[in-house]
């Protein structure tokens, strides 16, 4: 029997997918990566019998990256990364093994069906797959088809059986352009970002930010948000007068009219005007009119609009809005979540999916009626061929969505049977007022029917005193005239939903990137979230995009990128070259990378204004070791370590405290060592600032301690404090912290592992024997006299402390040495012929060491 291998983009997708395809009745084993599931039933397609095999990926499989030497900062010149630099796709996370998944579930297999989401990125992903698992497939015939592609909007039986009697196959085109803004975005990002992080790091102390990064989408949408700091910053207040009057007939309550000539901007005239006003006690109506006015429903919802929306109405931030939406979407709540199309196809089933809310306590009235009296059919809209608009697909209730989800979800069924409602229609009325030479008017609106406001009350009519019933030639009793003084008001910060918009309108970020973008610029530390969801601009991002504009405008605006964005369209439509494009917009970049270069004092004189220059910063901490005076510590992140007389900076480990270790110096530079600790229970250890930043020897990498340090004769190193393989992870080595007594504690230079051991020993210390049956470094315990633990007056004792059972109970590793026993990692059992040499612990010789070490 031939076997059918069908992949999702999650592994939730895989397994709703694989209950509707099988009717309930496949049978569930997890993967051999923990984290996808295989579903498997028999069944019938392309008119024979075979086994089907559902399963999924965890999103891109790959990603791409440069190839190692070029990842090293300090070794490549960031102009290179535009051309010369090689890139490779590299598997996205490599802890999930899924390249090897795929393979596994693969071989044998005679058919694939795609049913990856279907957007661009999900076309990519098909690729991916199909890269994959194509080697380990049978080969069919030459003229037969094996790889098949579902097309599908939402999760449900109707959709889902459709898609898999219309098989097609994946657009390369499609994929294609997805892998070129990859490439793009890696290349220019990455060059901008490296050169201007460096040179202003290296600069100025009190930069509060980590990464200072160019992205060629992300720029320009910190642009935005600055050019309207900008114009806040701009405006100049100015000052005008209106006139406001008061009329009363009989008992009603006085009408508040608004003048015609709205306002002046200069009192005298305004004054002017009132004491002509003020001749009248009478007003006269000189006109009534009523006209019927309509409020269109809304048209049918996409993406942007969710956003928006949700942005402004729901207060949730547009990515937390996307993660539910997909959630929602994987769940079979709502048809798929991205998408640019506001017109529904004319087979769409609206019908069905609104008898879906016709039993929902909160619109089954209006869905009710609806139903009986026909709906109306959706606005015209845009189609953009990708998807239906965000549709409710099956009922729900709170409970069942969580808080965000519900509101999310509720929102969007709203805002569909609005869709299918008729419009709002109300009557509005004019009354035109001449008091003396001067005209004024008040207008009223009474609603007539409600239409789709019942469902989306917060676009309904406000309920107004409805106007007076009156006539032409009527006269109203003047109560008061009298000029106001007014001021115009500066614009606000724009809020995310006008930031969406303004995005959506110059063709920069599309439905799927819009909320990473936006997502991007507040975590770097760029623009701050105010109340109301208001994007407020740090003095950084205010100080980059100046300086950006200072030195090429299109860095920032939003031109070149839509441009780029059109190109990557017409690839993804088979009408442009995905090499010429790529070369081509590389080129332009290029260029403007090397003129930014040249030009960078630009954005430096923005820069010195706003920020301390790094030598200023800081405060003493420790010697350098090449010119023996004081460094600076610059707490602001990222912490560094800064020698004014050498002109260095030295990078440090973060999210921790940083002090003078004891006064030692490192043997190999002289440079003294510090200390990190990550708090009181956490781990700490020792490192020479000077490695940490320029690794020693070449099995060692950037940002590491003394605890991962293999100087065979240094005592704060690795070689000297190891104790023995680490009991959680695979290649990391417990190391005894030094500076932990009394309440000792050796921790993993490589995982979260700390092992709190020999509470009050006075002394502990790691000897040059090692454990005859497990291979760990024996250790030497010097314990109180008053509180010791060891029987018969003894205070000292040398042991294995996972072997010696007088240790044992004075371990707090007990499960953990049972782990490693059961697993069989006896002497040398585990580590030896893996990683650096056979006991990673130290080296047995260490003349032998320093020698390898220095040839
Ligand atoms: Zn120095
Ligand atoms: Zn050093
Ligand atoms: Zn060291
Ligand atoms: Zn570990
Ligand atoms: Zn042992």
């Amino acid at each position: 029997m031939r076997t059918v291998l069908m992949v999702a983009e999650k592994p939730s997708l895989a397994q709703s997918i694989a209950k509707i395809l099988s009717k309930g009745s496949c049978s569930s084993r997890k993967g051999l990566n923990g984290a996808c599931s295989v579903h498997e039933y028999a069944g019938s397609f392309q008119g024979q019998s075979v086994r089907f095999k559902m399963t999924s990926v965890c999103g891109h499989v790959m990603s791409l990256d440069f190839i190692g030497k070029y990842n090293n900062w300090d070794k490549v010149d960031p102009a290179e990364l535009f051309s010369k630099a090689p890139t490779e796709k590299k598997e996205a996370n490599p802890k999930l093994s899924m390249l090897k998944f795929l393979q596994v579930e693969a071989r044998g297999c005679d058919y694939v069906v795609l049913w990856l989401d279907c957007d661009k990125e999900g076309e990519n992903i098909c690729f991916e797959v199909l890269d994959a698992v194509q080697p380990v497939m049978n080969k069919g015939g030459v003229r037969e088809q094996s790889v098949f592609r579902a097309k599908f909007s939402s999760i449900t039986d109707t959709d889902i059986w459709n898609a898999m009697n219309r098989l097609g196959e994946p657009n390369r085109n499609e994929a294609l352009s997805v892998d070129a803004r990859q490439e793009l975005d890696l290349r220019i990002g990455c060059a901008f970002t490296r050169f201007q992080t460096k040179y202003f790091q290296g600069k100025y102390g009190n930069l509060d930010s980590s990464l200072i990064s160019f992205g060629p989408c992300q720029t320009p949408t910190l642009g935005f948000c600055v050019e309207r700091h900008d114009k806040i910053q701009s405006f100049k207040p100015e000052t005008y007068w209106v006139i406001q009057a008061k009329v009363f007939k009989g008992k009603d309550s006085p009408l508040v009219l608004d003048w015609n000539r709205v306002r002046v901007f200069d009192r005298d005239v305004g004054q002017m005007f009132v004491n002509v006003a003020k001749t009248s006690r009478e007003a006269l109506v000189e006109s009534v009119s009523k006209k019927e006015k309509t409020k269109q429903r809304p048209q049918a919802l996409n993406t942007v609009e969710m956003l928006r929306v949700a942005s402004s109405a729901l207060g949730m931030g547009p990515q937390h809005t996307m993660q539910i939406a997909e959630r929602l979407y994987t769940q079979g709540y709502i048809s798929y979540p991205r998408t640019e199309t506001t017109h529904y196809p004319e087979n769409f089933d609206l019908k069905g999916a609104l008898k879906q809310q016709a039993n929902s306590p909160m619109w089954g009235e209006e869905v009710k009626a609806l139903l009986s009296s026909g709906i109306n059919r959706p606005r015209k809209g845009s189609d953009a061929g990708d998807h239906p608009p965000i549709t409710p697909m099956r009922a729900a209730s709170e409970g069942e969505l969580g808080s965000d989800g519900w509101r999310l979800y509720q929102y969007i069924t709203q805002h569909f049977i609005a869709t299918l409602s008729q419009d709002c229609k109300f009557l509005q009325t004019t009354i035109d007022f001449i008091i003396g030479p001067e005209r004024f008017s008040c207008t009223g609106k009474t609603l007539i029917s409600a239409g789709f406001t019942s469902l989306m009350p917060w676009q309904g009519i406000p309920l107004e005193e409805a106007l007076p019933t009156c006539e032409r030639g009527d006269t109203y009793s003047v109560d008061e005239i009298k000029l106001v003084e007014k001021q115009t008001s500066p614009p606000d910060y724009l809020t995310e939903a006008e930031l969406i918009t303004l995005m959506e309108k110059h063709g920069i970020g599309t439905d799927a990137s819009i909320p990473v973008h936006i997502n991007n610029v507040c975590q770097r530390n760029y623009v701050t979230v105010e109340n109301g969801r208001k994007l407020k601009p740090t003095n950084l991002g205010i100080v980059l995009v100046h300086g950006y504009y200072k030195i090429d405008a299109e860095l920032v605006l939003p031109t070149i990128r839509s441009a780029v964005e059109k190109q990557l369209n017409l690839i993804a439509l088979g009408k442009a070259n995905f090499t010429q494009v790529l070369q081509h917009t590389l080129d332009i970049f290029r260029r403007k990378f090397h003129f930014f270069v040249d030009s960078i004092t630009g954005m430096d004189e923005l820069m010195e204004v706003s920020f301390s220059p790094i030598a200023a910063s800081g405060k003493p901490l420790s010697r350098c070791g090449k010119c023996h005076r004081f460094m600076k510590y610059i707490q602001t992140k990222p912490s560094r370590l800064h020698c004014s007389h050498c002109d260095e900076t030295y990078s440090l480990p973060q999210n921790g405290a940083i002090k003078l270790y004891k006064e030692l110096r490192c043997p190999l530079d002289d440079f003294e060592l510090l200390l990190w600790t990550s708090g009181a229970r956490g781990k700490s250890f020792p490192l020479c600032p000077y490695c940490f930043s320029n690794p020693p020897f070449r099995d060692m990498k950037k940002g590491m301690g003394c605890n991962e340090c293999t100087h065979p004769s240094c005592q704060h190193s690795l070689s000297s404090l190891g104790i023995g393989q680490c009991v959680e992870c695979e290649g990391g080595v417990l190391v005894l912290d030094t500076t932990s007594g009394p309440k000792w504690k050796m921790a993993c230079n490589k995982c979260n592992v700390v092992v709190h051991f020999f509470e009050h020993a006075h002394k502990v210390q790691v000897s040059q024997e090692s454990c005859e049956s497990c291979d760990a470094a024996l250790m030497l315990v010097d314990f109180n006299k008053t509180r010791c633990p060891l029987p018969a007056g003894e205070t000292q004792h040398t042991g294995c402390v996972f072997c010696d059972p007088l240790f044992q109970d004075l371990v707090e590793l007990k499960h953990a040495t049972m782990r490693r026993r059961g697993g069989g990692a006896r002497r040398g059992g585990r580590g030896r012929g893996r990683g650096r040499r056979g006991n990673p612990r130290k080296p047995k010789d260490k003349m032998a060491a320093l020698a390898a070490y220095f040839v």
